[in-house]
């Protein structure tokens, strides 16, 4: 067995010990393995190991990996900050795209979703951690953001994700996760039908779905260190 398809099993082990302990199904949870960094013959091995949704941050270096894996039923989701003159790319090849903070970036998907693809499905993302994090709106934001999101065409408002500080208290990594929780069932009451959180990562899966996440994005676990450039 390769590495990756070790590490792959352990993380799966990992989400449905922390399903159990939270009393949730553990299909409930999504994998989403973040293949940023990695080269296609390692999204290649996960692949043959059973995983199917991959996450990634860079357009240019997801393109060339898109493309080298292309009919191998794949679901890519963009998870990086998306710059305006990134859209078309990013509405041209993935399925999701999950860090959402302004509207413009949301209208330019709508326009530039092609019309034979299914709608792209859409998370906004959520500055949950206040001065310590640059990426996501406001929560005070959020419900004029999602409203207005949701109301264009070619584009599924699904949910809400985040990016925490790093902790590592298991009750200081649930913080963020739980107020992410409660925004997305205001959300709800407010009538947007939403059905992702997308939170947690290799150090904090087991908080975030303690929380309640839907998807949890897994990169080192999975892949191994990062250079970091
Ligand atoms: C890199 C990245 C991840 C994965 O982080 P790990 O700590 O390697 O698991 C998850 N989400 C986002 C948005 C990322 O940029």
């Amino acid at each position: 067995m390769s590495a990756i398809a070790s590490n792959l099993q352990a993380v799966r082990q990992r989400i449905d010990a922390a399903c159990r302990a939270a009393g949730r199904n553990p299909g409930s949870v999504q994998l989403l393995a973040v293949s940023k960094t990695w080269p296609h013959s390692a999204v290649q091995l996960a692949l043959e190991a059973g995983q199917t949704a991959f996450g990634e941050n860079y357009v240019q270096e997801s393109l060339a990996k898109i493309r080298q894996l292309s009919n191998c039923g794949i679901e890519w989701h963009f998870i990086g900050p998306l710059q305006s003159n990134k859209t078309r790319q990013v509405a041209e090849n993935f399925a999701w795209v999950h860090g959402i903070d302004r509207l413009k970036i949301a209208e330019r998907l709508a326009a530039q979703r092609p019309e034979n693809l299914p709608p792209l499905q859409v998370c906004v993302e959520v500055n949950v951690s206040g001065e310590q994090s640059k990426s996501g709106c406001n929560p005070e934001e959020v419900v004029t953001l999602c409203q207005a999101i949701s109301a264009l065409p070619r584009l599924q408002l699904r949910g809400l994700m985040a990016i925490p500080a790093p902790e590592v208290d298991f009750s200081a990594q649930r913080l963020p996760f739980r107020r992410l929780k409660e925004i997305f069932e205001q959300l709800c009451t407010g009538g947007l039908a939403l059905d992702t959180l997308s939170m947690g990562m290799s150090h904090d899966l087991e908080a975030a779905i303690t929380e309640g996440a839907t998807i949890v994005r897994v990169g080192t676990a999975i892949f191994g260190a990062r250079d970091q450039p």
